[in-house]
């Protein structure tokens, strides 16, 4: 398999490339469209576009997008959501050497479930400058006082995610 090669961007912490990350850049972005396909379901249903898998082993084991409205729940985001996905499709509530694909930088409650969950790797597509705990506002998964880390890197499809977020937020504000 190919090594990922660094964003061109690289002086950017938040495009930097993750230790012990050996998979292909091609391969992080099928799973990456999977999530983007799910972020898409999440505005045709008027929740703010955001998609996640979990992927263990080449396979899809879980997947979610943002309910929080729908389920009148304010921990559905797309990653809690997939994270619980995959934990019953598992049968295990740790999910050992799985990846998530998420299309927005993790908020501080994401990141604690993934932490719990003991998830092996963190791709991310946007950046979230207010909320995102990986590299944006603090970066919570490299802190050594957690006693799991997260591999992660950032920027993989970071474009298709932030359209479909602006065209949201640009729909909502026209009242559409
Ligand atoms: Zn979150």
């Amino acid at each position: 398999m190919k090594r990922q090669q660094t964003g061109t961007n690289a002086g950017r912490r938040c495009l930097e490339l993750a230790v012990n990350v050996e998979i292909s850049v091609e391969e992080h972005e099928h799973w990456m469209r999977r999530a983007l396909a799910l972020a898409d379901r999440a505005a045709n249903e008027g929740e703010v576009p955001v998609g996640a898998v979990v992927v263990q082993g080449g396979q899809l084991l879980g997947e979610g997008w943002n309910q929080m409205i729908a389920a009148q729940d304010p921990t559905a985001h797309a990653e809690i959501v997939a994270l619980r996905d995959a934990a019953r499709v598992a049968g295990n509530y740790r999910l050992p050497g799985a990846t998530l694909y998420v299309t927005l930088e993790p908020c501080t409650m994401c990141a604690g479930a993934m932490i719990h969950a003991r998830i092996e790797t963190l791709v991310f597509a946007a950046q979230e400058p207010k909320a995102g705990v990986v590299c944006s506002t603090c970066s919570m998964l490299d802190e050594p006082r957690y006693n799991h880390r997260i591999n992660w890197r950032g920027g993989i499809l970071a474009q298709d995610s932030s359209s479909r977020l602006q065209a949201f937020f640009q729909a909502r504000r026209q009242g559409l």
